[in-house]
C-alpha cells in the first residue's frame, strides 16, 4: 500500500466507526454522549458531531412514536423499501402534507454486513435474504438454482455487490415502445439520471449528473488484476471505457472498472440514501418487520393492505392508493393471492378472482452467470471493496443490436455448490465470471396455495432457449482467452476451471456451473398485449388504486445489473404519484 492508500483505509475504518456508533444511537442502544465520544475519537468536529448526534435522536424519537401510534389510514401505503419502494416513498413523503406509511418484511439495515461493502455475501442464507429457491431444472443438469433476495430495509440494495448499471439505450427505447409512453425513452430517463446522480468520475455532462442524491463512483484502488483485466481485453479486440455507463451504454460494449454505490468505504444503499435522511419527518412511518400478505379489494379498488405485525394481523387503509414494490417473486405472490392473475390458477386455489390477468407470475427473466472461470494466483491478492472491480459487455453475436454478455471480475474462487465440488479451488483464486444479460429463456412465479403462508413455486428455467446456452458457451470461451492471455497470464499459476473442455464436457461444465446473477424481474411486465400487468403509468390494467413499481414491471430485464433501473422505476412512480 502507499501513504495515500493508507490515509484513505485509515479514514474508511474511521467514518466506518462514526457510522457503527450513529447507528447504534439511531436504534437507541447507546446515549448520545457514547456517540460523542466516538466521533471526536475519529475526528470529527464538535459541530458535525452534534448534528449527526441531533439528527440520529431525532429519527428515533420520530419512528418510535409514529411506530407505536399507527394510524388506521394513511394517504399512500408503499409495500416493500427495497430499490424501487424507498425512491416511492422518499417522493411521496417530500410533500408534507401527505402520510405515507413504508411497510418492510425484514429489519434493520444498521449492521456491518451491510454497510460494510466487503462483507455484503455474509448476508445471503441469513435472515436478511429471502432464501428463494428456483424448482429442478433439467437445463442446468436438474439443479435448484438459490435465489437470494434482500429481506431488510433497502430491500436488494443492502445486501447486493453495489453495481451501479444503468441500462443500455435499447433497453429503456424498448420499454417505451412496450409501454407506448415516451417518459420511458432513453432520453427521458437520461433526464433522470442527470438529476438524481452524483456521479464522481470523467465528466459527461451529456449523460452524467452531478450535485444528486445518488452517490456513484468507481472503486477506490481497484485490485492489480481489474486494469489488467482491461489490457487483456483490449487484447481480444474489446475497447475500454473510462465510464461503464456513459456511451459505453449506447453501442456495441466495451470494458470498464464499473460504477459502485460506495461513499467513504461504506455502501449507500437506496434506502440510505433516499429515506434516511428523512426519517425525522412526521409524514413519513417506516414499518419493519411487518409481512403483507394480501391487497385488501373492494370490488376492482385497492383499499390497503393486511399484514401481519410482530405476527399480529393488521389492517391499514390506503386514501390514495397503495403501491407494491415487494420485488418480482413476492409482487406476484401478493397480486395472486389477492385475487388478480390467471383465473382458472385462481379458482384451483380457492381464490376468489378479483380481475383476470394471466400475465401475473410469467415472463420471469434473469440473468445467468457461471460460477466461474477460475484461476489460481501465483501470489496471492486479497480482494478489495465488493470484490467485483472489473467488467465487460460485449455481442456473442455481431449481428445482435445489443450486447448480450456482461462477465464480471471476482477476486475470490467463484463457484456453484456442484463445482466447488467437483474442482476444490484453493483460497488464493480469482475468477471471471461468464454471463448473458439478454436471456431468452422465459419463466414462471406460482403460488401453492391461498394462504399467504403458502410458499411460491419458481421455474426459472435458466438457459432453457438454446440461443442462451450458445451465447453463454461463446462466453466461457471467449473468458478463458481473455484469463489466460498475457496481462492476466502473469497474475496465474494456473487455470482452476473449467481448463481447455470441449463439446458435452464443456456444456456439462456450464449447466453445473450456472447461477443467477440476482437478477429476477419481468414478473408483472408493462405493457399492452393480453399478458401485460401495468400499463406506462405502473396502474394495474383493471384494478384502481394500485400501481407496482419494482423489477417485476420490466417488460424485458435490462443489459446489466437491475438496481439503477429499480431506481428510474421507483422515480418515475414517484412523478407519476405527485403529478
Ligand atoms: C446478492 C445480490 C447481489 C446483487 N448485486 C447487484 C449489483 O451489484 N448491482 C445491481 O444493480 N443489482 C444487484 N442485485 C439486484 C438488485 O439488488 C435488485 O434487482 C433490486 O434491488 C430489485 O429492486 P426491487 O425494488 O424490485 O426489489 P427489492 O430491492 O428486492 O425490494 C423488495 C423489498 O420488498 C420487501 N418485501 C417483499 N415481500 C414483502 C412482504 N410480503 N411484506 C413486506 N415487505 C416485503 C423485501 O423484503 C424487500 O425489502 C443484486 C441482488 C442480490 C440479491
Amino acid at each position: 500500500m502507499t501513504q495515500r492508500q493508507d490515509e484513505g483505509a485509515a479514514d474508511h475504518a474511521a467514518v466506518a466507526l462514526v457510522h457503527r456508533a450513529e447507528s447504534a444511537l439511531m436504534q437507541g442502544r447507546i446515549e448520545r454522549r457514547d456517540f460523542m465520544r466516538a466521533a471526536m475519537a475519529a475526528g470529527v468536529s464538535v459541530a458535525v458531531a452534534s448534528s449527526m448526534a441531533g439528527f440520529a435522536e431525532k429519527a428515533h424519537a420520530n419512528q418510535l412514536q409514529l411506530g407505536t401510534n399507527l394510524q388506521k389510514s394513511y394517504d399512500f401505503i408503499v409495500c416493500g423499501s427495497g430499490s424501487s419502494g424507498s425512491v416511492v416513498a422518499r417522493r411521496l413523503a417530500e410533500n408534507p402534507n401527505v402520510k405515507v406509511l413504508l411497510i418492510e418484511a425484514g429489519g434493520s439495515d444498521e449492521v456491518p454486513s451491510v454497510i460494510s461493502p466487503s462483507q455484503w455475501f455474509t448476508n445471503l442464507g441469513t435472515e436478511r435474504d429471502w432464501g428463494f429457491s428456483a424448482e429442478p431444472n433439467p437445463h442446468i443438469n436438474d439443479r435448484r438454482m438459490p435465489l437470494s433476495m434482500g429481506k431488510v430495509l433497502g430491500g436488494g440494495s443492502s445486501i447486493n455487490v453495489m453495481i451501479w448499471s444503468r441500462g443500455h439505450k435499447n433497453d429503456w427505447d424498448y420499454f417505451a415502445s412496450e409501454a407506448g409512453d415516451d417518459r420511458w425513452n432513453y432520453d427521458n430517463v437520461l433526464k433522470i439520471y442527470r438529476r438524481i446522480e452524483d456521479w464522481q468520475g470523467a465528466s459527461d455532462p451529456l449523460r452524467r449528473g452531478k450535485g444528486g442524491m445518488v452517490h456513484v463512483q468507481t472503486p477506490d484502488n481497484p485490485i492489480a488484476i481489474a486494469p489488467a483485466m482491461l489490457e487483456a481485453c483490449r487484447g481480444v479486440g474489446i475497447p475500454t471505457f473510462d465510464d461503464q455507463n456513459g456511451v459505453m451504454m449506447e453501442g456495441d460494449g466495451g470494458a470498464a472498472i464499473p460504477n459502485v454505490r460506495i461513499k467513504d468505504g461504506q455502501r449507500m444503499s437506496v434506502f440510505r440514501t433516499y429515506v434516511r435522511p428523512i426519517l425525522d419527518r412526521p409524514n413519513i412511518t417506516v414499518l419493519p418487520h411487518a409481512n403483507i400478505q394480501r391487497l385488501v379489494m373492494k370490488g376492482s379498488r385497492v383499499t390497503g393492505v393486511e399484514m401481519l405485525l410482530g405476527g399480529k394481523p393488521l389492517t391499514i387503509s390506503a386514501r390514495k392508493e397503495v403501491v407494491l414494490s415487494t420485488g418480482a417473486i413476492n409482487t406476484p405472490k401478493i397480486l395472486m393471492q389477492s385475487g388478480i392473475g390467471d383465473a382458472a390458477q385462481l379458482k384451483q386455489h380457492g381464490i376468489k378472482v378479483a380481475h383476470h390477468l394471466p400475465g401475473v407470475g410469467k415472463n420471469y427473466q434473469d440473468h445467468i452467470m457461471v460460477a466461474g472461470c477460475v484461476w489460481e494466483y501465483a501470489e496471492p491478492i486479497a480482494f478489495r471493496n465488493n470484490a467485483a472491480e472489473a467488467t465487460f459487455f460485449w455481442k456473442s453475436d455481431a449481428k445482435l443490436d445489443t450486447p448480450d454478455l456482461q462477465p464480471f471480475q471476482i477476486e475470490v474462487p467463484y463457484t456453484s455448490t456442484e463445482t466447488g465440488k467437483q474442482y476444490a479451488p484453493p483460497p488464493a483464486c480469482w475468477s471471471l465470471s461468464p454471463a448473458i444479460v439478454r436471456p431468452e429463456s422465459r419463466g414462471e412465479v406460482l403460488i401453492t396455495g391461498a394462504d399467504p403462508s403458502t410458499p411460491v413455486k419458481i421455474f426459472g428455467n435458466a438457459l432453457a432457449e438454446e440461443r442462451d446456452r450458445t451465447a453463454l458457451l461463446r462466453c466461457i470461451e471467449l473468458c478463458r482467452e481473455i484469463g489466460n492471455s498475457g496481462p492476466l497470464a502473469r497474475f496465474n499459476k494456473r487455470e482452476v476451471m473449467p481448463g481447455p473442455k470441449k463439446g458435452r464436457d464443456m456444456e456439462n461444465f456450464m449447466r453445473d456451473a450456472a447461477v443467477t446473477y440476482w437478477h429476477q424481474s419481468c414478473t408483472a411486465k408493462m405493457g399492452h398485449d393480453n399478458m401485460s400487468v401495468v400499463d406506462g403509468q405502473l396502474r394495474v390494467h383493471g384494478i384502481e388504486g394500485l400501481r407496482i413499481a419494482d423489477a417485476s414491471i420490466m417488460p424485458r430485464v435490462t443489459t446489466g445489473n437491475t438496481m439503477a433501473g429499480c431506481v428510474i422505476i421507483g422515480e418515475q412512480a414517484g412523478a407519476l404519484l405527485t403529478a
